[in-house]
């Protein structure tokens, strides 16, 4: 290996947001960091995440030795229970990172050959690779930097972080060890460049304590705090915050309750058991003596948080004097949804206070000022832009220009361009196919492209066509709904199946009152959830369904 060939192979988050995943080889020897999902668009409800296509990964003819982690969220480690029974590879994380994929693989029913990843300066050995993980601050626990050895030197895979000096967790990034890479001697940064076009340092984790304890206590009733759930350093200040005020902590949210659970038991969360109650419990517990944590922050139309203001949570009324936080951004795209929650919130009589009131959240992500440090402190030979939008990595690459590093030494390579690094220098290397899969969350075993998934629908089970006229003035449906049936009729089925379906869904749909029909959205998707089921129980086949609301 004396003039090695070094390239890397963007399969996602290059070029967009979500579902990162880098394949770096040295000649034909390979490693993967990161297998991610990303984020369902708003109003996209059927579909529910998309997953790295990685057809093109055997035409590569790459030896792959297995896949190393740089933290626990969604977008590098969710596309693991998709892709792993089918990769079969040995992962490496750190211990929070781990819990968390042991969890979603015991979900998903397949047993990983999980090993350690060292963060104390030692070297792991991937097959014939030699990584480092360097401690780093962001919005989850135990994220790292990655930092493989090549004979030309090393490259460092940044993963998402920020350089946060009073870390809740006391657990700090290890800038020496950056500025000792450097010294050895860095062939290529490949960094975040999320908020590159946010100037400045990123805020403290630490800084929202104060803001929140403060928040909560001028309520004199419930408080409900919503924040993104695997943000164990916010949740661990939240209920600090309730504490101090004299509130007991619940939590409601699927997700929201496992992350705690998983924390808890690696000793990682204050929180005494004699302050939880249970969420379906918390009758009779004085309001100014309760906080409750919920999911959906970005307005998930099935969380807690939505549930909760639309009055369709079993346990739980907000009224008048209640307050709900939300510890969190929006989403780019979300900002329409998350309008409807606050109005939800508002008709209970609750109000709302949000992070453009007060300082109630901090990003996870180094902004401009970081990502020059970062440049400053590991002197790279060449800076190769990654995790953003195309904007984002062009901006990355004129903060690495301004930090020395020359133009011809950058480079932009969005998913599915390679790029290849020698001895003499950094250029683009061939194309590969670099997609995104579907996935539909209610059938979590079907994997499928979202075009083929729907021919397979219609050409196997036929569709139906649902439509429901609402009198927009009166908030209430008007008539029976109409079924109209492609492909699913035949001797079994007559059209009276189809009109007792149509009475029946009419009668569920005069249970909703005027506030969900309103929301056309949650609306639409409920009636083809009930579709979906009707025609499961009733036909045994899962047609495809599309549902229309009209207003008139
Ligand atoms: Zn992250």
């Amino acid at each position: 290996m004396t003039n090695p060939v070094i390239r890397c192979f963007p399969f996602g988050g290059v070029g967009e947001f979500g579902k990162n995943m880098m394949v770096y080889a040295i000649d034909d020897e390979a490693i993967i960091v990161d297998i991610g999902m990303g984020f369902p668009e708003p109003g996209q409800h059927g579909i529910n995440i998309t997953i790295p296509d990685i057809s093109a990964l055997d035409e590569l003819g790459l030896k792959i030795h297995g896949i190393v982690l740089t933290h626990g969220h969604e977008d590098h480690i969710g596309g693991l229970p998709f892709l792993l029974p089918r990769l079969k590879l040995p992962v490496w994380g750190t211990p929070i990172t781990l819990a968390l994929v042991k969890h979603k693989m015991d979900e998903a029913k397949f047993k990983p050959e999980l090993h350690p990843l060292p963060d104390d300066g030692t070297l792991t050995q991937v097959g014939s690779f030699q990584v480092e993980a360097i401690p780093v601050t962001h919005s989850i626990m135990d994220a790292v930097s990655i930092a493989i050895h090549t004979p030309l030197g090393a490259i460092i895979h940044t993963g998402d972080f920020k350089f946060d000096p009073s870390p809740i967790d006391g657990r700090h990034t290890a800038l020496h060890r950056f500025a000792r890479l450097g010294d050895e001697g860095v062939l290529m940064l490949c960094s975040d460049s999320t908020n590159a076009t946010a100037s400045g340092s990123s805020a403290s984790e630490g800084s929202v304590g104060a803001p929140l304890k403060q928040a909560v206590s001028q309520c004199s009733g419930k408080v409900v705090v919503s924040t993104f759930s695997s943000n164990m350093f916010r949740i661990q200040q939240i209920i600090d915050a309730g504490l101090a005020n004299g509130r007991k902590i619940a939590f409601a949210g699927r997700s929201l309750e496992k992350n705690v659970e998983i924390t808890k038991l690696m000793g990682r969360l204050n929180l005494p058991d004699n302050q939880v109650v249970d969420v379906k419990k918390t009758e009779g517990i004085p309001d100014q003596e309760l906080l409750i944590i919920a999911t959906g922050s970005q307005g998930e139309w099935r969380a807690a948080l939505s549930r909760i203001a639309q009055n369709h949570f079993p346990t739980l009324r907000l009224g008048v004097g209640d307050l709900v936080i939300f510890s969190s951004s929006s989403i780019p795209g979300n900002e329409r949804v998350i309008a409807g929650l606050y109005n939800h919130i508002y008709r209970r009589g609750a109000r709302v206070l949000h992070s453009r009131q007060a300082h109630l959240h901090v990003s996870g992500h180094a902004n401009a000022h970081e990502l020059k440090t970062m440049v400053q402190l590991t002197r790279p030979k060449y800076m190769y832009p990654v995790h953003g939008e195309y904007r984002n990595l062009v901006e990355h690459q004129y903060l690495a220009i301004a930090t020395n590093v020359p133009y011809e030494n950058t480079i932009i390579a969005e998913n599915g361009h390679s790029v290849e690094v020698t001895a003499e220098g950094i250029k683009h290397g061939p194309d590969f196919h670099a997609g995104a899969v579907f996935v539909d969350d209610s059938g979590r075993d079907e994997v499928n492209y979202a075009v083929l998934k729907d021919r397979r629908a219609l050409a196997e089970e036929g569709m139906i066509t649902v439509v429901v006229l609402i009198d927009q003035h009166e908030g209430h449906v008007i008539g029976t709904p109409e079924l109209l049936t492609r492909g699913v009729l035949n001797h079994e089925f007559s059209e009276e199946t189809f009109d007792e379906a149509a009475a029946s869904l009419r009668v569920y749909l005069e249970t909703f009152d005027q506030e969900t029909l309103a929301d056309m959205d949650a609306a639409r998707e409920e009636v083809r959830l009930w579709v979906r089921r009707w025609c499961k129980r009733k036909l045994g086949r899962r047609p495809m369904v599309v549902t229309t609301i009209l207003e008139v």
